[in-house]
């Protein structure tokens, strides 16, 4: 029991504590409630795991809710984006709500807010608004318009509900308190006219409820019975009690608003605003480019669901802000695709390569382990002859003793196949090595169960047949920003720190001919290079291939 209690986080220990004191769990209820304008990243999927593991775990329901109070920027193809991630990340929603469902019920009980004498219009500029609002410190001022009789605020909300005033011209403001401590309880805005077309009400509207009038009452129209949202909210929670206060009816569930903090990563930014301008300046192709921390960019990366949701296990929920290091999230993919990736051989810088003492005409097809971390995931087969290519980085004319690849008159192992020894080179005109000419050990085949087979050399090095090679290209993706936290500079643009090498296209790479019939989302181990997947972009044609993560933490060495 204690043990149970110790591994709770602290969002669990509220609902712990809410059961215990009488709340019925049958009762308890969760939501998320993307904002549709722009896609979900991995921020978003702390707080996805978060209320659908709650819902899980505590077997109750998960709205989807939209929030789409604000018309100038939301999309459909944000909708159908947000859908599909929550989907692919392997959460089901009870239900499919939109904050604009509400909007009569919002206006209906703004009016009852007037006739209660706790709302009113007021017609001054914004700058006048904002001038009264005063400081920490200091108190506000009240609006002249604060005292208007309720049949003359009546009469002003509805003609601006009917369109007959400017845009900015008018405001709903709740009746609070201009000197109240919290700065957002002096008189909030709770309406303003925008004559916008909104993606789901079309222009139905020439009034829009503000976030903090509609979240709450939202939550409350749906009987939500926590309200999980992040740090910088735990202000506005005084003023989320007040307007519930407003409407409650005396029996119903009271939604409970609690705060966490928010997911950030290292060595990227997360907040859709900066993402957005990633994709509209051209720095990455599009929301789904695998350098972006969104779920789409993520997937297709080749990051897997499981591994995004252990991400956020792992990383927790927090009472403080606190930055994630993205070393944990390639940790997490890598060890997943260790188990579960086949291996395949592929040479991305490729040199040739010609065993001069095997026959030319000759063929063998080998057999290969598909995965030694997975006794059940077989074999296949690779066809050998006598010219191949091997990565141009794996040969070296001379090298020290460190140098375990292959060097003039020694020999190296090619992974699945011989023991090869290099005698020459053939050099072109520039006195780049066009060609490495070497002998093989007839007898070393691996597994041949030869003497010669278990003879042990120093290094192993993979390759392809030249004659079978698939040709395919391969995008190998680095980090986007050089900085942890590029966008934590007070003087500096996130953009400054853009990594300038985190896509490095290679257009003429070598695969090996199993991988002819790969799919899109394929995911493969390219012995001694990294794990890649088959990208979207792949076709039959062209064979397309993305570096997901290398082997091996490259930054770390650098940090070093
Ligand atoms: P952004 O900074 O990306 O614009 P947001 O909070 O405006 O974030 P919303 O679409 O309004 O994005 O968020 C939907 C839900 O996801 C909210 O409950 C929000 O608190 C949560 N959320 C957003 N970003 C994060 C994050 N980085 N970590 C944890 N939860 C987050
Ligand atoms: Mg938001």
């Amino acid at each position: 029991m204690a043990e149970e209690k110790k591994s709770l986080n602290f969002i669990e220990q509220i609902i712990e504590e809410d059961l215990k004191n009488g709340f019925d769990s049958k009762k308890l209820h969760f939501r998320f409630p993307p904002e549709p304008i722009g896609y979900l990243h991995i921020g978003h999927a702390a707080s996805i795991c978060l209320n659908f593991g709650l819902g899980i775990k505590y077997n109750a329901g998960v709205n989807l809710r939209f929030d789409d109070t604000n018309p100038t920027k939301e999309e459909q193809e944000y909708v159908d984006a947000i859908k599909r991630d929550i989907k692919w990340l392997g959460f089901e929603w009870s239900e499919e709500l939109y904050s604009s469902d509400y909007f009569q019920q919002l206006y209906d009980w703004a009016i009852q807010l007037i006739k209660d004498g706790k709302a009113y219009v007021d017609d001054q500029t914004s700058t006048q608004i904002a001038e009264q609002k005063g400081t920490p410190t200091t108190s506000g001022t009240d609006s002249p318009n604060r005292d208007r009789s309720i049949k003359e605020n009546l009469a002003l909300f509805k003609k601006m509900k009917n369109g007959e005033f400017e845009e900015g011209s008018h405001v709903l403001r709740a009746k609070i308190s201009m000197s109240a401590n919290n700065m957002l309880m002096r008189d909030p805005i709770i309406y303003r006219i925008l004559f916008k077309n909104h993606h789901r009400t079309g222009n139905d509207w020439n009034i829009y409820p503000m976030y903090d009038w509609t979240h709450g009452e939202s939550d409350y129209i749906e009987q939500i019975s926590h309200s999980f949202c992040t740090l910088e909210f735990n202000p506005h929670r005084e003023l989320y009690n007040w307007f519930l206060k407003q409407v409650y009816d005396g029996e119903s569930i009271k939604p409970k608003q609690r705060e966490f903090a928010r997911r950030n990563l290292s060595y990227t930014v997360m907040s859709k605003r900066k993402l957005l301008q990633l994709v509209e300046e051209g720095f990455v192709n599009g929301w789904d480019d695998p350098r972006m921390p969104t779920i789409s960019g993520l997937r297709r990366r080749g990051y897997t669901a499981k591994s995004i949701r252990d991400f956020s296990d792992k990383a927790g929920i927090a009472k403080r802000d606190n930055v994630t290091d993205i070393a944990l999230l390639e940790f997490l993919i890598r060890d997943e695709l260790n188990k579960t990736a086949p291996r395949v051989m592929a040479v991305l810088n490729p040199v040739k390569l010609v065993i001069t003492n095997y026959p030319e005409d000759k063929e063998e097809i080998l057999i290969a382990e598909n995965n030694p971390e997975d006794e059940n995931a077989g074999t296949r087969e690779v066809p050998f002859s006598r010219e191949i290519y091997i990565e141009r980085e794996d040969f070296r004319e001379q090298a020290n003793k460190k140098f375990f690849r292959l060097k003039l008159d020694k020999e190296v192992r090619l992974k699945n196949a011989y023991i090869i020894k290099a005698n020459s080179v053939i050099k072109d005109e520039n006195d780049e090595i066009a060609e490495i000419h070497c002998t093989y050990d007839e007898d070393s085949r691996s597994g041949s169960g030869t003497e010669a087979s278990k003879r042990k050399v120093k290094g192993t090095i993979h390759w392809v047949s030249i004659k079978h090679a698939e040709k395919a290209e391969v995008r190998l993706y680095d980090r986007l920003f050089t900085d942890e936290a590029p966008d934590s500079h007070k003087d500096k643009d996130f953009k400054e720190f853009i990594n300038p090498d985190s896509l490095e296209i290679i257009e003429n790479a070598f695969v090996e001919p199993s991988l002819k019939t790969a799919k899109i989302g394929d995911q493969f181990q390219f012995q001694r290079l990294g794990y890649f997947n088959v990208d979207d972009d792949s076709t039959v044609d062209k064979l397309i291939f993305n570096r997901t993560v290398p082997l091996r933490d490259s930054w770390a060495k650098k940090d070093k």
